[in-house]
């Protein structure tokens, strides 16, 4: 990665500049980035600029009279500062009590805390593999269970873009949360004594690995295009559910290429076969960042779900009690609405094939530090996540189907 690349946050004033920003995305002689893509006139897209496209953009920008601020100045401090403190907090990690939590982790240390937490909660947490990525590894899912024979279930994930750290880091603090309060907390005591939680943590292990090895900015899987020298897949705009429609891409080398067909990936055919022959999946959550929005079904339509109105109110209700905790602000809605058409993804596909408490979030923030978000904000992150995966997680509890 070039030093001083930079995230440019620009505010599109008209149509007629949001086509701009579209052209300069695809065209620019330098690979950019929309870490946040633009929407609407007055909605603000943030991209990523490596350094020497910088004045190119720049001038772009400004002879187009496209407003724009400077919102990362320099990207390389934020990812020295954030491999600074990952390498601090590696000593600690011998039990899930004294774990971390607060930290970044390598995807071996996640692994070896899976284990440890099936070690410490052995009559409620087991780990199952349900298939392998692209690239061989294993994709684990930790189940939390308190018997019964193929109960009601919800389905976690998070990290299936994998630059989306705060997410995996959210779901290491969710899933110890899930273990060290059943049979304390009555809320989820409640859920695990009729229902079974499936929590996918690493959903993209290549792309994390390779995150944590070679570009933290990957977002995709890392499967091989045999027409391109392109690599990965976005995995959410993989799924069969509006396939290959607007907000997904047909070109290899774009970050929202939506595959050569529907389920090519590993990582996201291992779920589709995992929920459908489970059967009894009533919720499905799956976990992104940034730009703080509570999302659901449809993205490939702008039609309302059938139950958009139930869906809306639920989201209303979580993004209220999460913004009791810190005060950060959640926007909600269908993801066509709130954000833009995007075909392909996982919660449309859940919700297509009988799941009706399909929700997305994204997590913090919304743009000051993006993607790179400080470890310093993983626990209070994951903390006011947790009420509105509460929320989410009791309505299904109460409102059997
Ligand atoms: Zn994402």
């Amino acid at each position: 990665m070039w030093p001083w690349d930079q995230v440019l946050r620009i505010t599109p004033s008209d149509e007629e500049q949001i086509n701009l920003l579209r052209v300069l995305a695809e065209h620019a002689a330098v690979q950019v980035d929309f870490w946040r893509h633009p929407t609407s006139p007055g909605q603000p897209a943030d991209l990523w600029v490596p350094f020497p496209g910088l004045q190119a953009v720049k001038v772009f920008l400004e002879s187009n009279n496209i407003s724009y601020i400077i919102m990362i100045e320099d990207v390389q401090e934020l990812l020295d500062e954030e491999k600074k403190t990952m390498t601090k907090s590696r000593r600690i990690n011998r039990s899930t009590s004294t774990f971390d939590y607060a930290s970044y982790h390598t995807i071996d240390e996640i692994y070896d805390w899976m284990d440890m937490l099936v070690d410490d909660h052995p009559d409620l947490v087991s780990k199952l593999q349900i298939g392998q990525s692209y690239e061989n590894r294993p994709l684990y899912v930790l189940k939390f269970s308190t018997g019964g024979s193929n109960r009601p279930a919800i389905w976690l994930d998070t990290g299936i873009h994998s630059r989306e750290w705060i997410t995996q880091a959210t779901g290491i603090w969710t899933a110890n949360k899930i273990a060290k309060d059943y049979g304390q907390d009555p809320s989820i005591t409640a859920i695990l004594d009729s229902m079974d939680i499936f929590f996918e943590i690493i959903t993209n292990p290549d792309g994390f690995a390779f995150t944590q090895s070679s570009n933290r900015l990957w977002r995709k899987t890392r499967s091989i295009t045999a027409s391109s020298n392109c690599i990965g897949v976005d995995p959410n705009r993989n799924w069969d559910a509006g396939f290959g429609g607007s907000g997904s891409s047909s070109n290899p080398c774009s970050e929202t290429y939506h595959g050569p067909y529907a389920h090519s990936e590993r990582e996201v055919k291992s779920i589709v076969d995992f929920i459908l022959s489970h059967g009894n999946v009533k919720s499905v959550i799956s976990i992104h960042s940034y730009s703080q929005m509570l999302l659901f079904p449809y993205g490939y339509t702008t039609a309302p779900a059938p139950d958009h109105q139930e869906l809306n109110e639920l989201a209303k209700k979580a993004v209220s009690d999460l913004a009791a905790v810190y005060g950060t602000k959640y926007t909600y809605g269908s993801i066509a609405d709130t954000i833009y058409m995007a075909a392909g993804t996982t919660v449309d596909w859940a919700y297509d094939n009988g799941v009706k408490y399909s929700f997305t979030f994204e997590l913090r923030d919304t743009g000051r530090y993006g993607f790179l978000l400080p470890s310093s904000q993983i626990i209070p992150t994951a903390t006011e996540t947790w009420t509105a995966l509460l929320d989410i997680m009791v309505h299904v509890l109460e409102h059997p189907y």
